[in-house]
């Protein structure tokens, strides 16, 4: 007999042998046997969870001679027939091949024929989403006037995609993903009924890699066992899920430990080209991170290491990184996973991952929290404290000053703010408001618009590693001297201020061909600066001109003035994305 595979040999051929999916079953169950089902279900949810199967189940329970409490014998001729798809009056559609119209006027001429041998006629139809309009009319036509001992089951993973006219006539059961769990029990169960050996963690990533769909999980468990051997390996199972190697991890994982953010990239970029997804990289680097916060504990802990996952070679690197290292970089990957999986730009959020947890600077913020503001509290009367806030108040006169009279140009200004000390993560420390005002003094739509169209000829001016941090930072204003760039990470605003802005104003000035000053702001300050300046700014336009106030009182000063600078969408130009 030719070889059959799992999922089909595994096939539930019951309501209870369907996993993972309990109130459903049992409600079609409770339905067929009390002769109350309908004549038109809607089975939506992921691949693989079920669907088809229940479909196919419950086609066979409402035509079974001797069902048992809403279940089908699987011995009668109809069952027998159905299991082997030989049942006429049992008709499956993949709408996925035939989404024509025709096929659909084909079920509704046929449809008033009764069922020849079978008590129901089901018409099971996958993929439902994906017939045409002209089909959905059609089908709409026959659930409208169903005719006698006719079932409908549509089954579809984007429910979004039907028409509300055609959802308002079924009875509709979304399907969950199946849980981890579920599957490995039934991984086990199979690999046991057919006696083959299994390896625990190969396993564990034919599960992970599933994404909840029990038929994925099958056929990754049959490509697995494919390789021969007749057992599960570890190894059989990395190759087939795509699983990262351990070399290539190791690698990755050394310039994160060394700070050598340009290496680690060069590593994600090698295995992101040999196909591995981003979300499955990173769950491997949090079992990374979890096994060497274990084995780091020099505890009893180091006995609940993942042994498969910690091999010698990143063993040989544990003491490269320290847990508050680690417990960082996992708040990192999982924040980082949040955002995959609500964007199809992965790649990007995993660049800024890597540089983001190989940056040595951002460790040492991170490992020193705001030292500063706890001085703050603990030593009001700390000398450097009132110097830096003389240097503070004296910047702030500065720039009240400059307000004021804008023909004057202290050249002393910014570096008032540059001359500060270092190492402080204290919002401001670096921003240079005196620029970002000298832009906003001038700043128009156009030159805006012009900041934006250099923008990706600018990024590939640049290194890999300053891509990455530049990769989510963009231009909110703009005059004709200057441009204002937001970052989305204030830390990154710090790494870009120290580290590159010279080169971003020499490109900027290439690209334009004239000298333009890059200013550069943390994302979260933006809105506020920006007030600040239409706020400071009115109130001069108000002392100086007192007869334009009727007309101000019309609209709200503050809207009009940001409208002046930044165009119509400019005033929501900070988004929150
Ligand atoms: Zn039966």
């Amino acid at each position: 007999m030719a070889y059959q595979a799992l999922y089909r040999v595994w096939r539930p051929q019951t309501f209870s042998d369907v996993i993972g999916q309990g109130v459903i079953t049992q409600t079609l169950r409770n339905a067929v046997a009390s002769n109350m089902t309908s004549h038109a279900y809607l089975f939506s949810g992921p691949r693989g969870t079920g669907k088809t199967s229940c479909a196919k189940i419950l086609a066979k329970a409402v035509n079974c001679l001797n069902p048992h409490d809403g279940e089908p014998c699987n011995e009668c001729e109809i069952c027998k027939a159905a299991n082997e798809n030989r049942l006429n009056d049992v008709i499956e559609i993949d709408a996925a091949s035939n989404n024509g119209v025709e096929e659909i006027r084909d079920i509704r001429d046929k449809v008033k024929y009764a069922p020849t041998e079978a008590k129901y006629k089901v018409y099971i139809i996958d993929e439902v989403h994906m017939l045409s309009q002209g089909a959905f009319n059609a089908l709409l036509k026959t659930l409208e006037e169903p005719p006698e001992n006719v079932m409908f089951i549509l089954a579809t993973t984007e429910p979004q995609k039907i028409p509300a006219t055609i959802i308002s006539r079924t009875q509709s059961f979304t399907f969950r993903r199946i849980s981890r769990q579920d599957i490995l029990d039934r991984m086990v169960y199979i690999l046991n009924d057919k006696n083959i050996k299994y390896d625990e963690e190969a396993l564990n990533i034919i599960a992970a890699s599933a994404e909840g769909g029990m038929r994925d999980a099958l056929s990754i468990l049959d490509q697995a066992l494919s390789y021969g051997d007749d057992e599960l390996t570890l190894k059989n199972a990395q190759e087939v899920t795509g699983a990262l190697s351990n070399e290539q991890i190791v690698s990755y994982m050394t310039a994160i430990a060394e700070n050598r953010p340009a290496d680690a990239l060069t590593s994600l970029y090698q295995i992101l080209a040999s196909g591995r997804s981003a979300m499955r990289f990173t769950e491997m680097i949090i079992r990374v991170c979890r096994n060497l916060i274990l084995y780091n504990s020099n505890s009893d802990l180091s006995q609940q290491m993942d042994k498969s996952v910690m091999t010698d070679e990143l063993l040989a690197i544990a003491d490269k990184f320290d847990n508050t290292r680690l417990f960082y970089i996992v708040d990192q990957v999982s924040a980082t996973q949040k955002n995959l999986k609500n964007s199809n730009q992965t790649d990007v959020y995993m660049e800024i991952l890597t540089v983001k947890i190989s940056e040595p600077k951002v460790e040492q913020q991170v490992l020193s929290p705001s030292t500063s503001s706890q001085e703050e509290v603990e030593t009001p009367v700390d000398n450097r404290k009132v110097e830096q806030l003389g240097d503070e108040i004296a910047s702030l006169k500065q720039e009240i000053k400059q307000l004021s009279n804008q023909s004057q140009t202290p050249a002393s200004n910014s570096q008032n703010y540059n001359s500060k000390p270092k190492r402080s993560s204290k919002k401001g420390t670096h921003l240079n408001k005196t620029a970002i005002y000298q832009v906003l003094e001038n700043a128009t739509k156009n030159d805006l618009n012009t900041a934006k169209d250099i923008w990706p000829d600018l990024m590939s001016m640049l290194s890999i590693t300053q891509r990455s941090i530049m990769s989510i930072s963009e231009p909110v204003a703009a005059s004709n001297e200057g441009i204002v760039v937001a970052f989305d990470y204030e830390m990154w605003f710090e790494t870009a201020q120290d580290g590159f802005l010279d080169e971003l104003t020499n490109n900027v000035g290439k690209l334009l061909k004239k000298d333009c000053q890059v200013v550069l702001v943390p994302k979260a300050q933006w809105p506020e600066i920006r007030k600040e300046y239409i706020a400071n700014n009115i109130d001069s336009n108000k002392s100086n001109n007192v007869e334009s106030k009727s007309e101000q009182k019309k609209t709200d000063p503050t809207v009009d003035e940001a409208l002046k600078l930044f165009g119509d969408d400019g005033v929501v130009e900070v988004k929150d994305d």
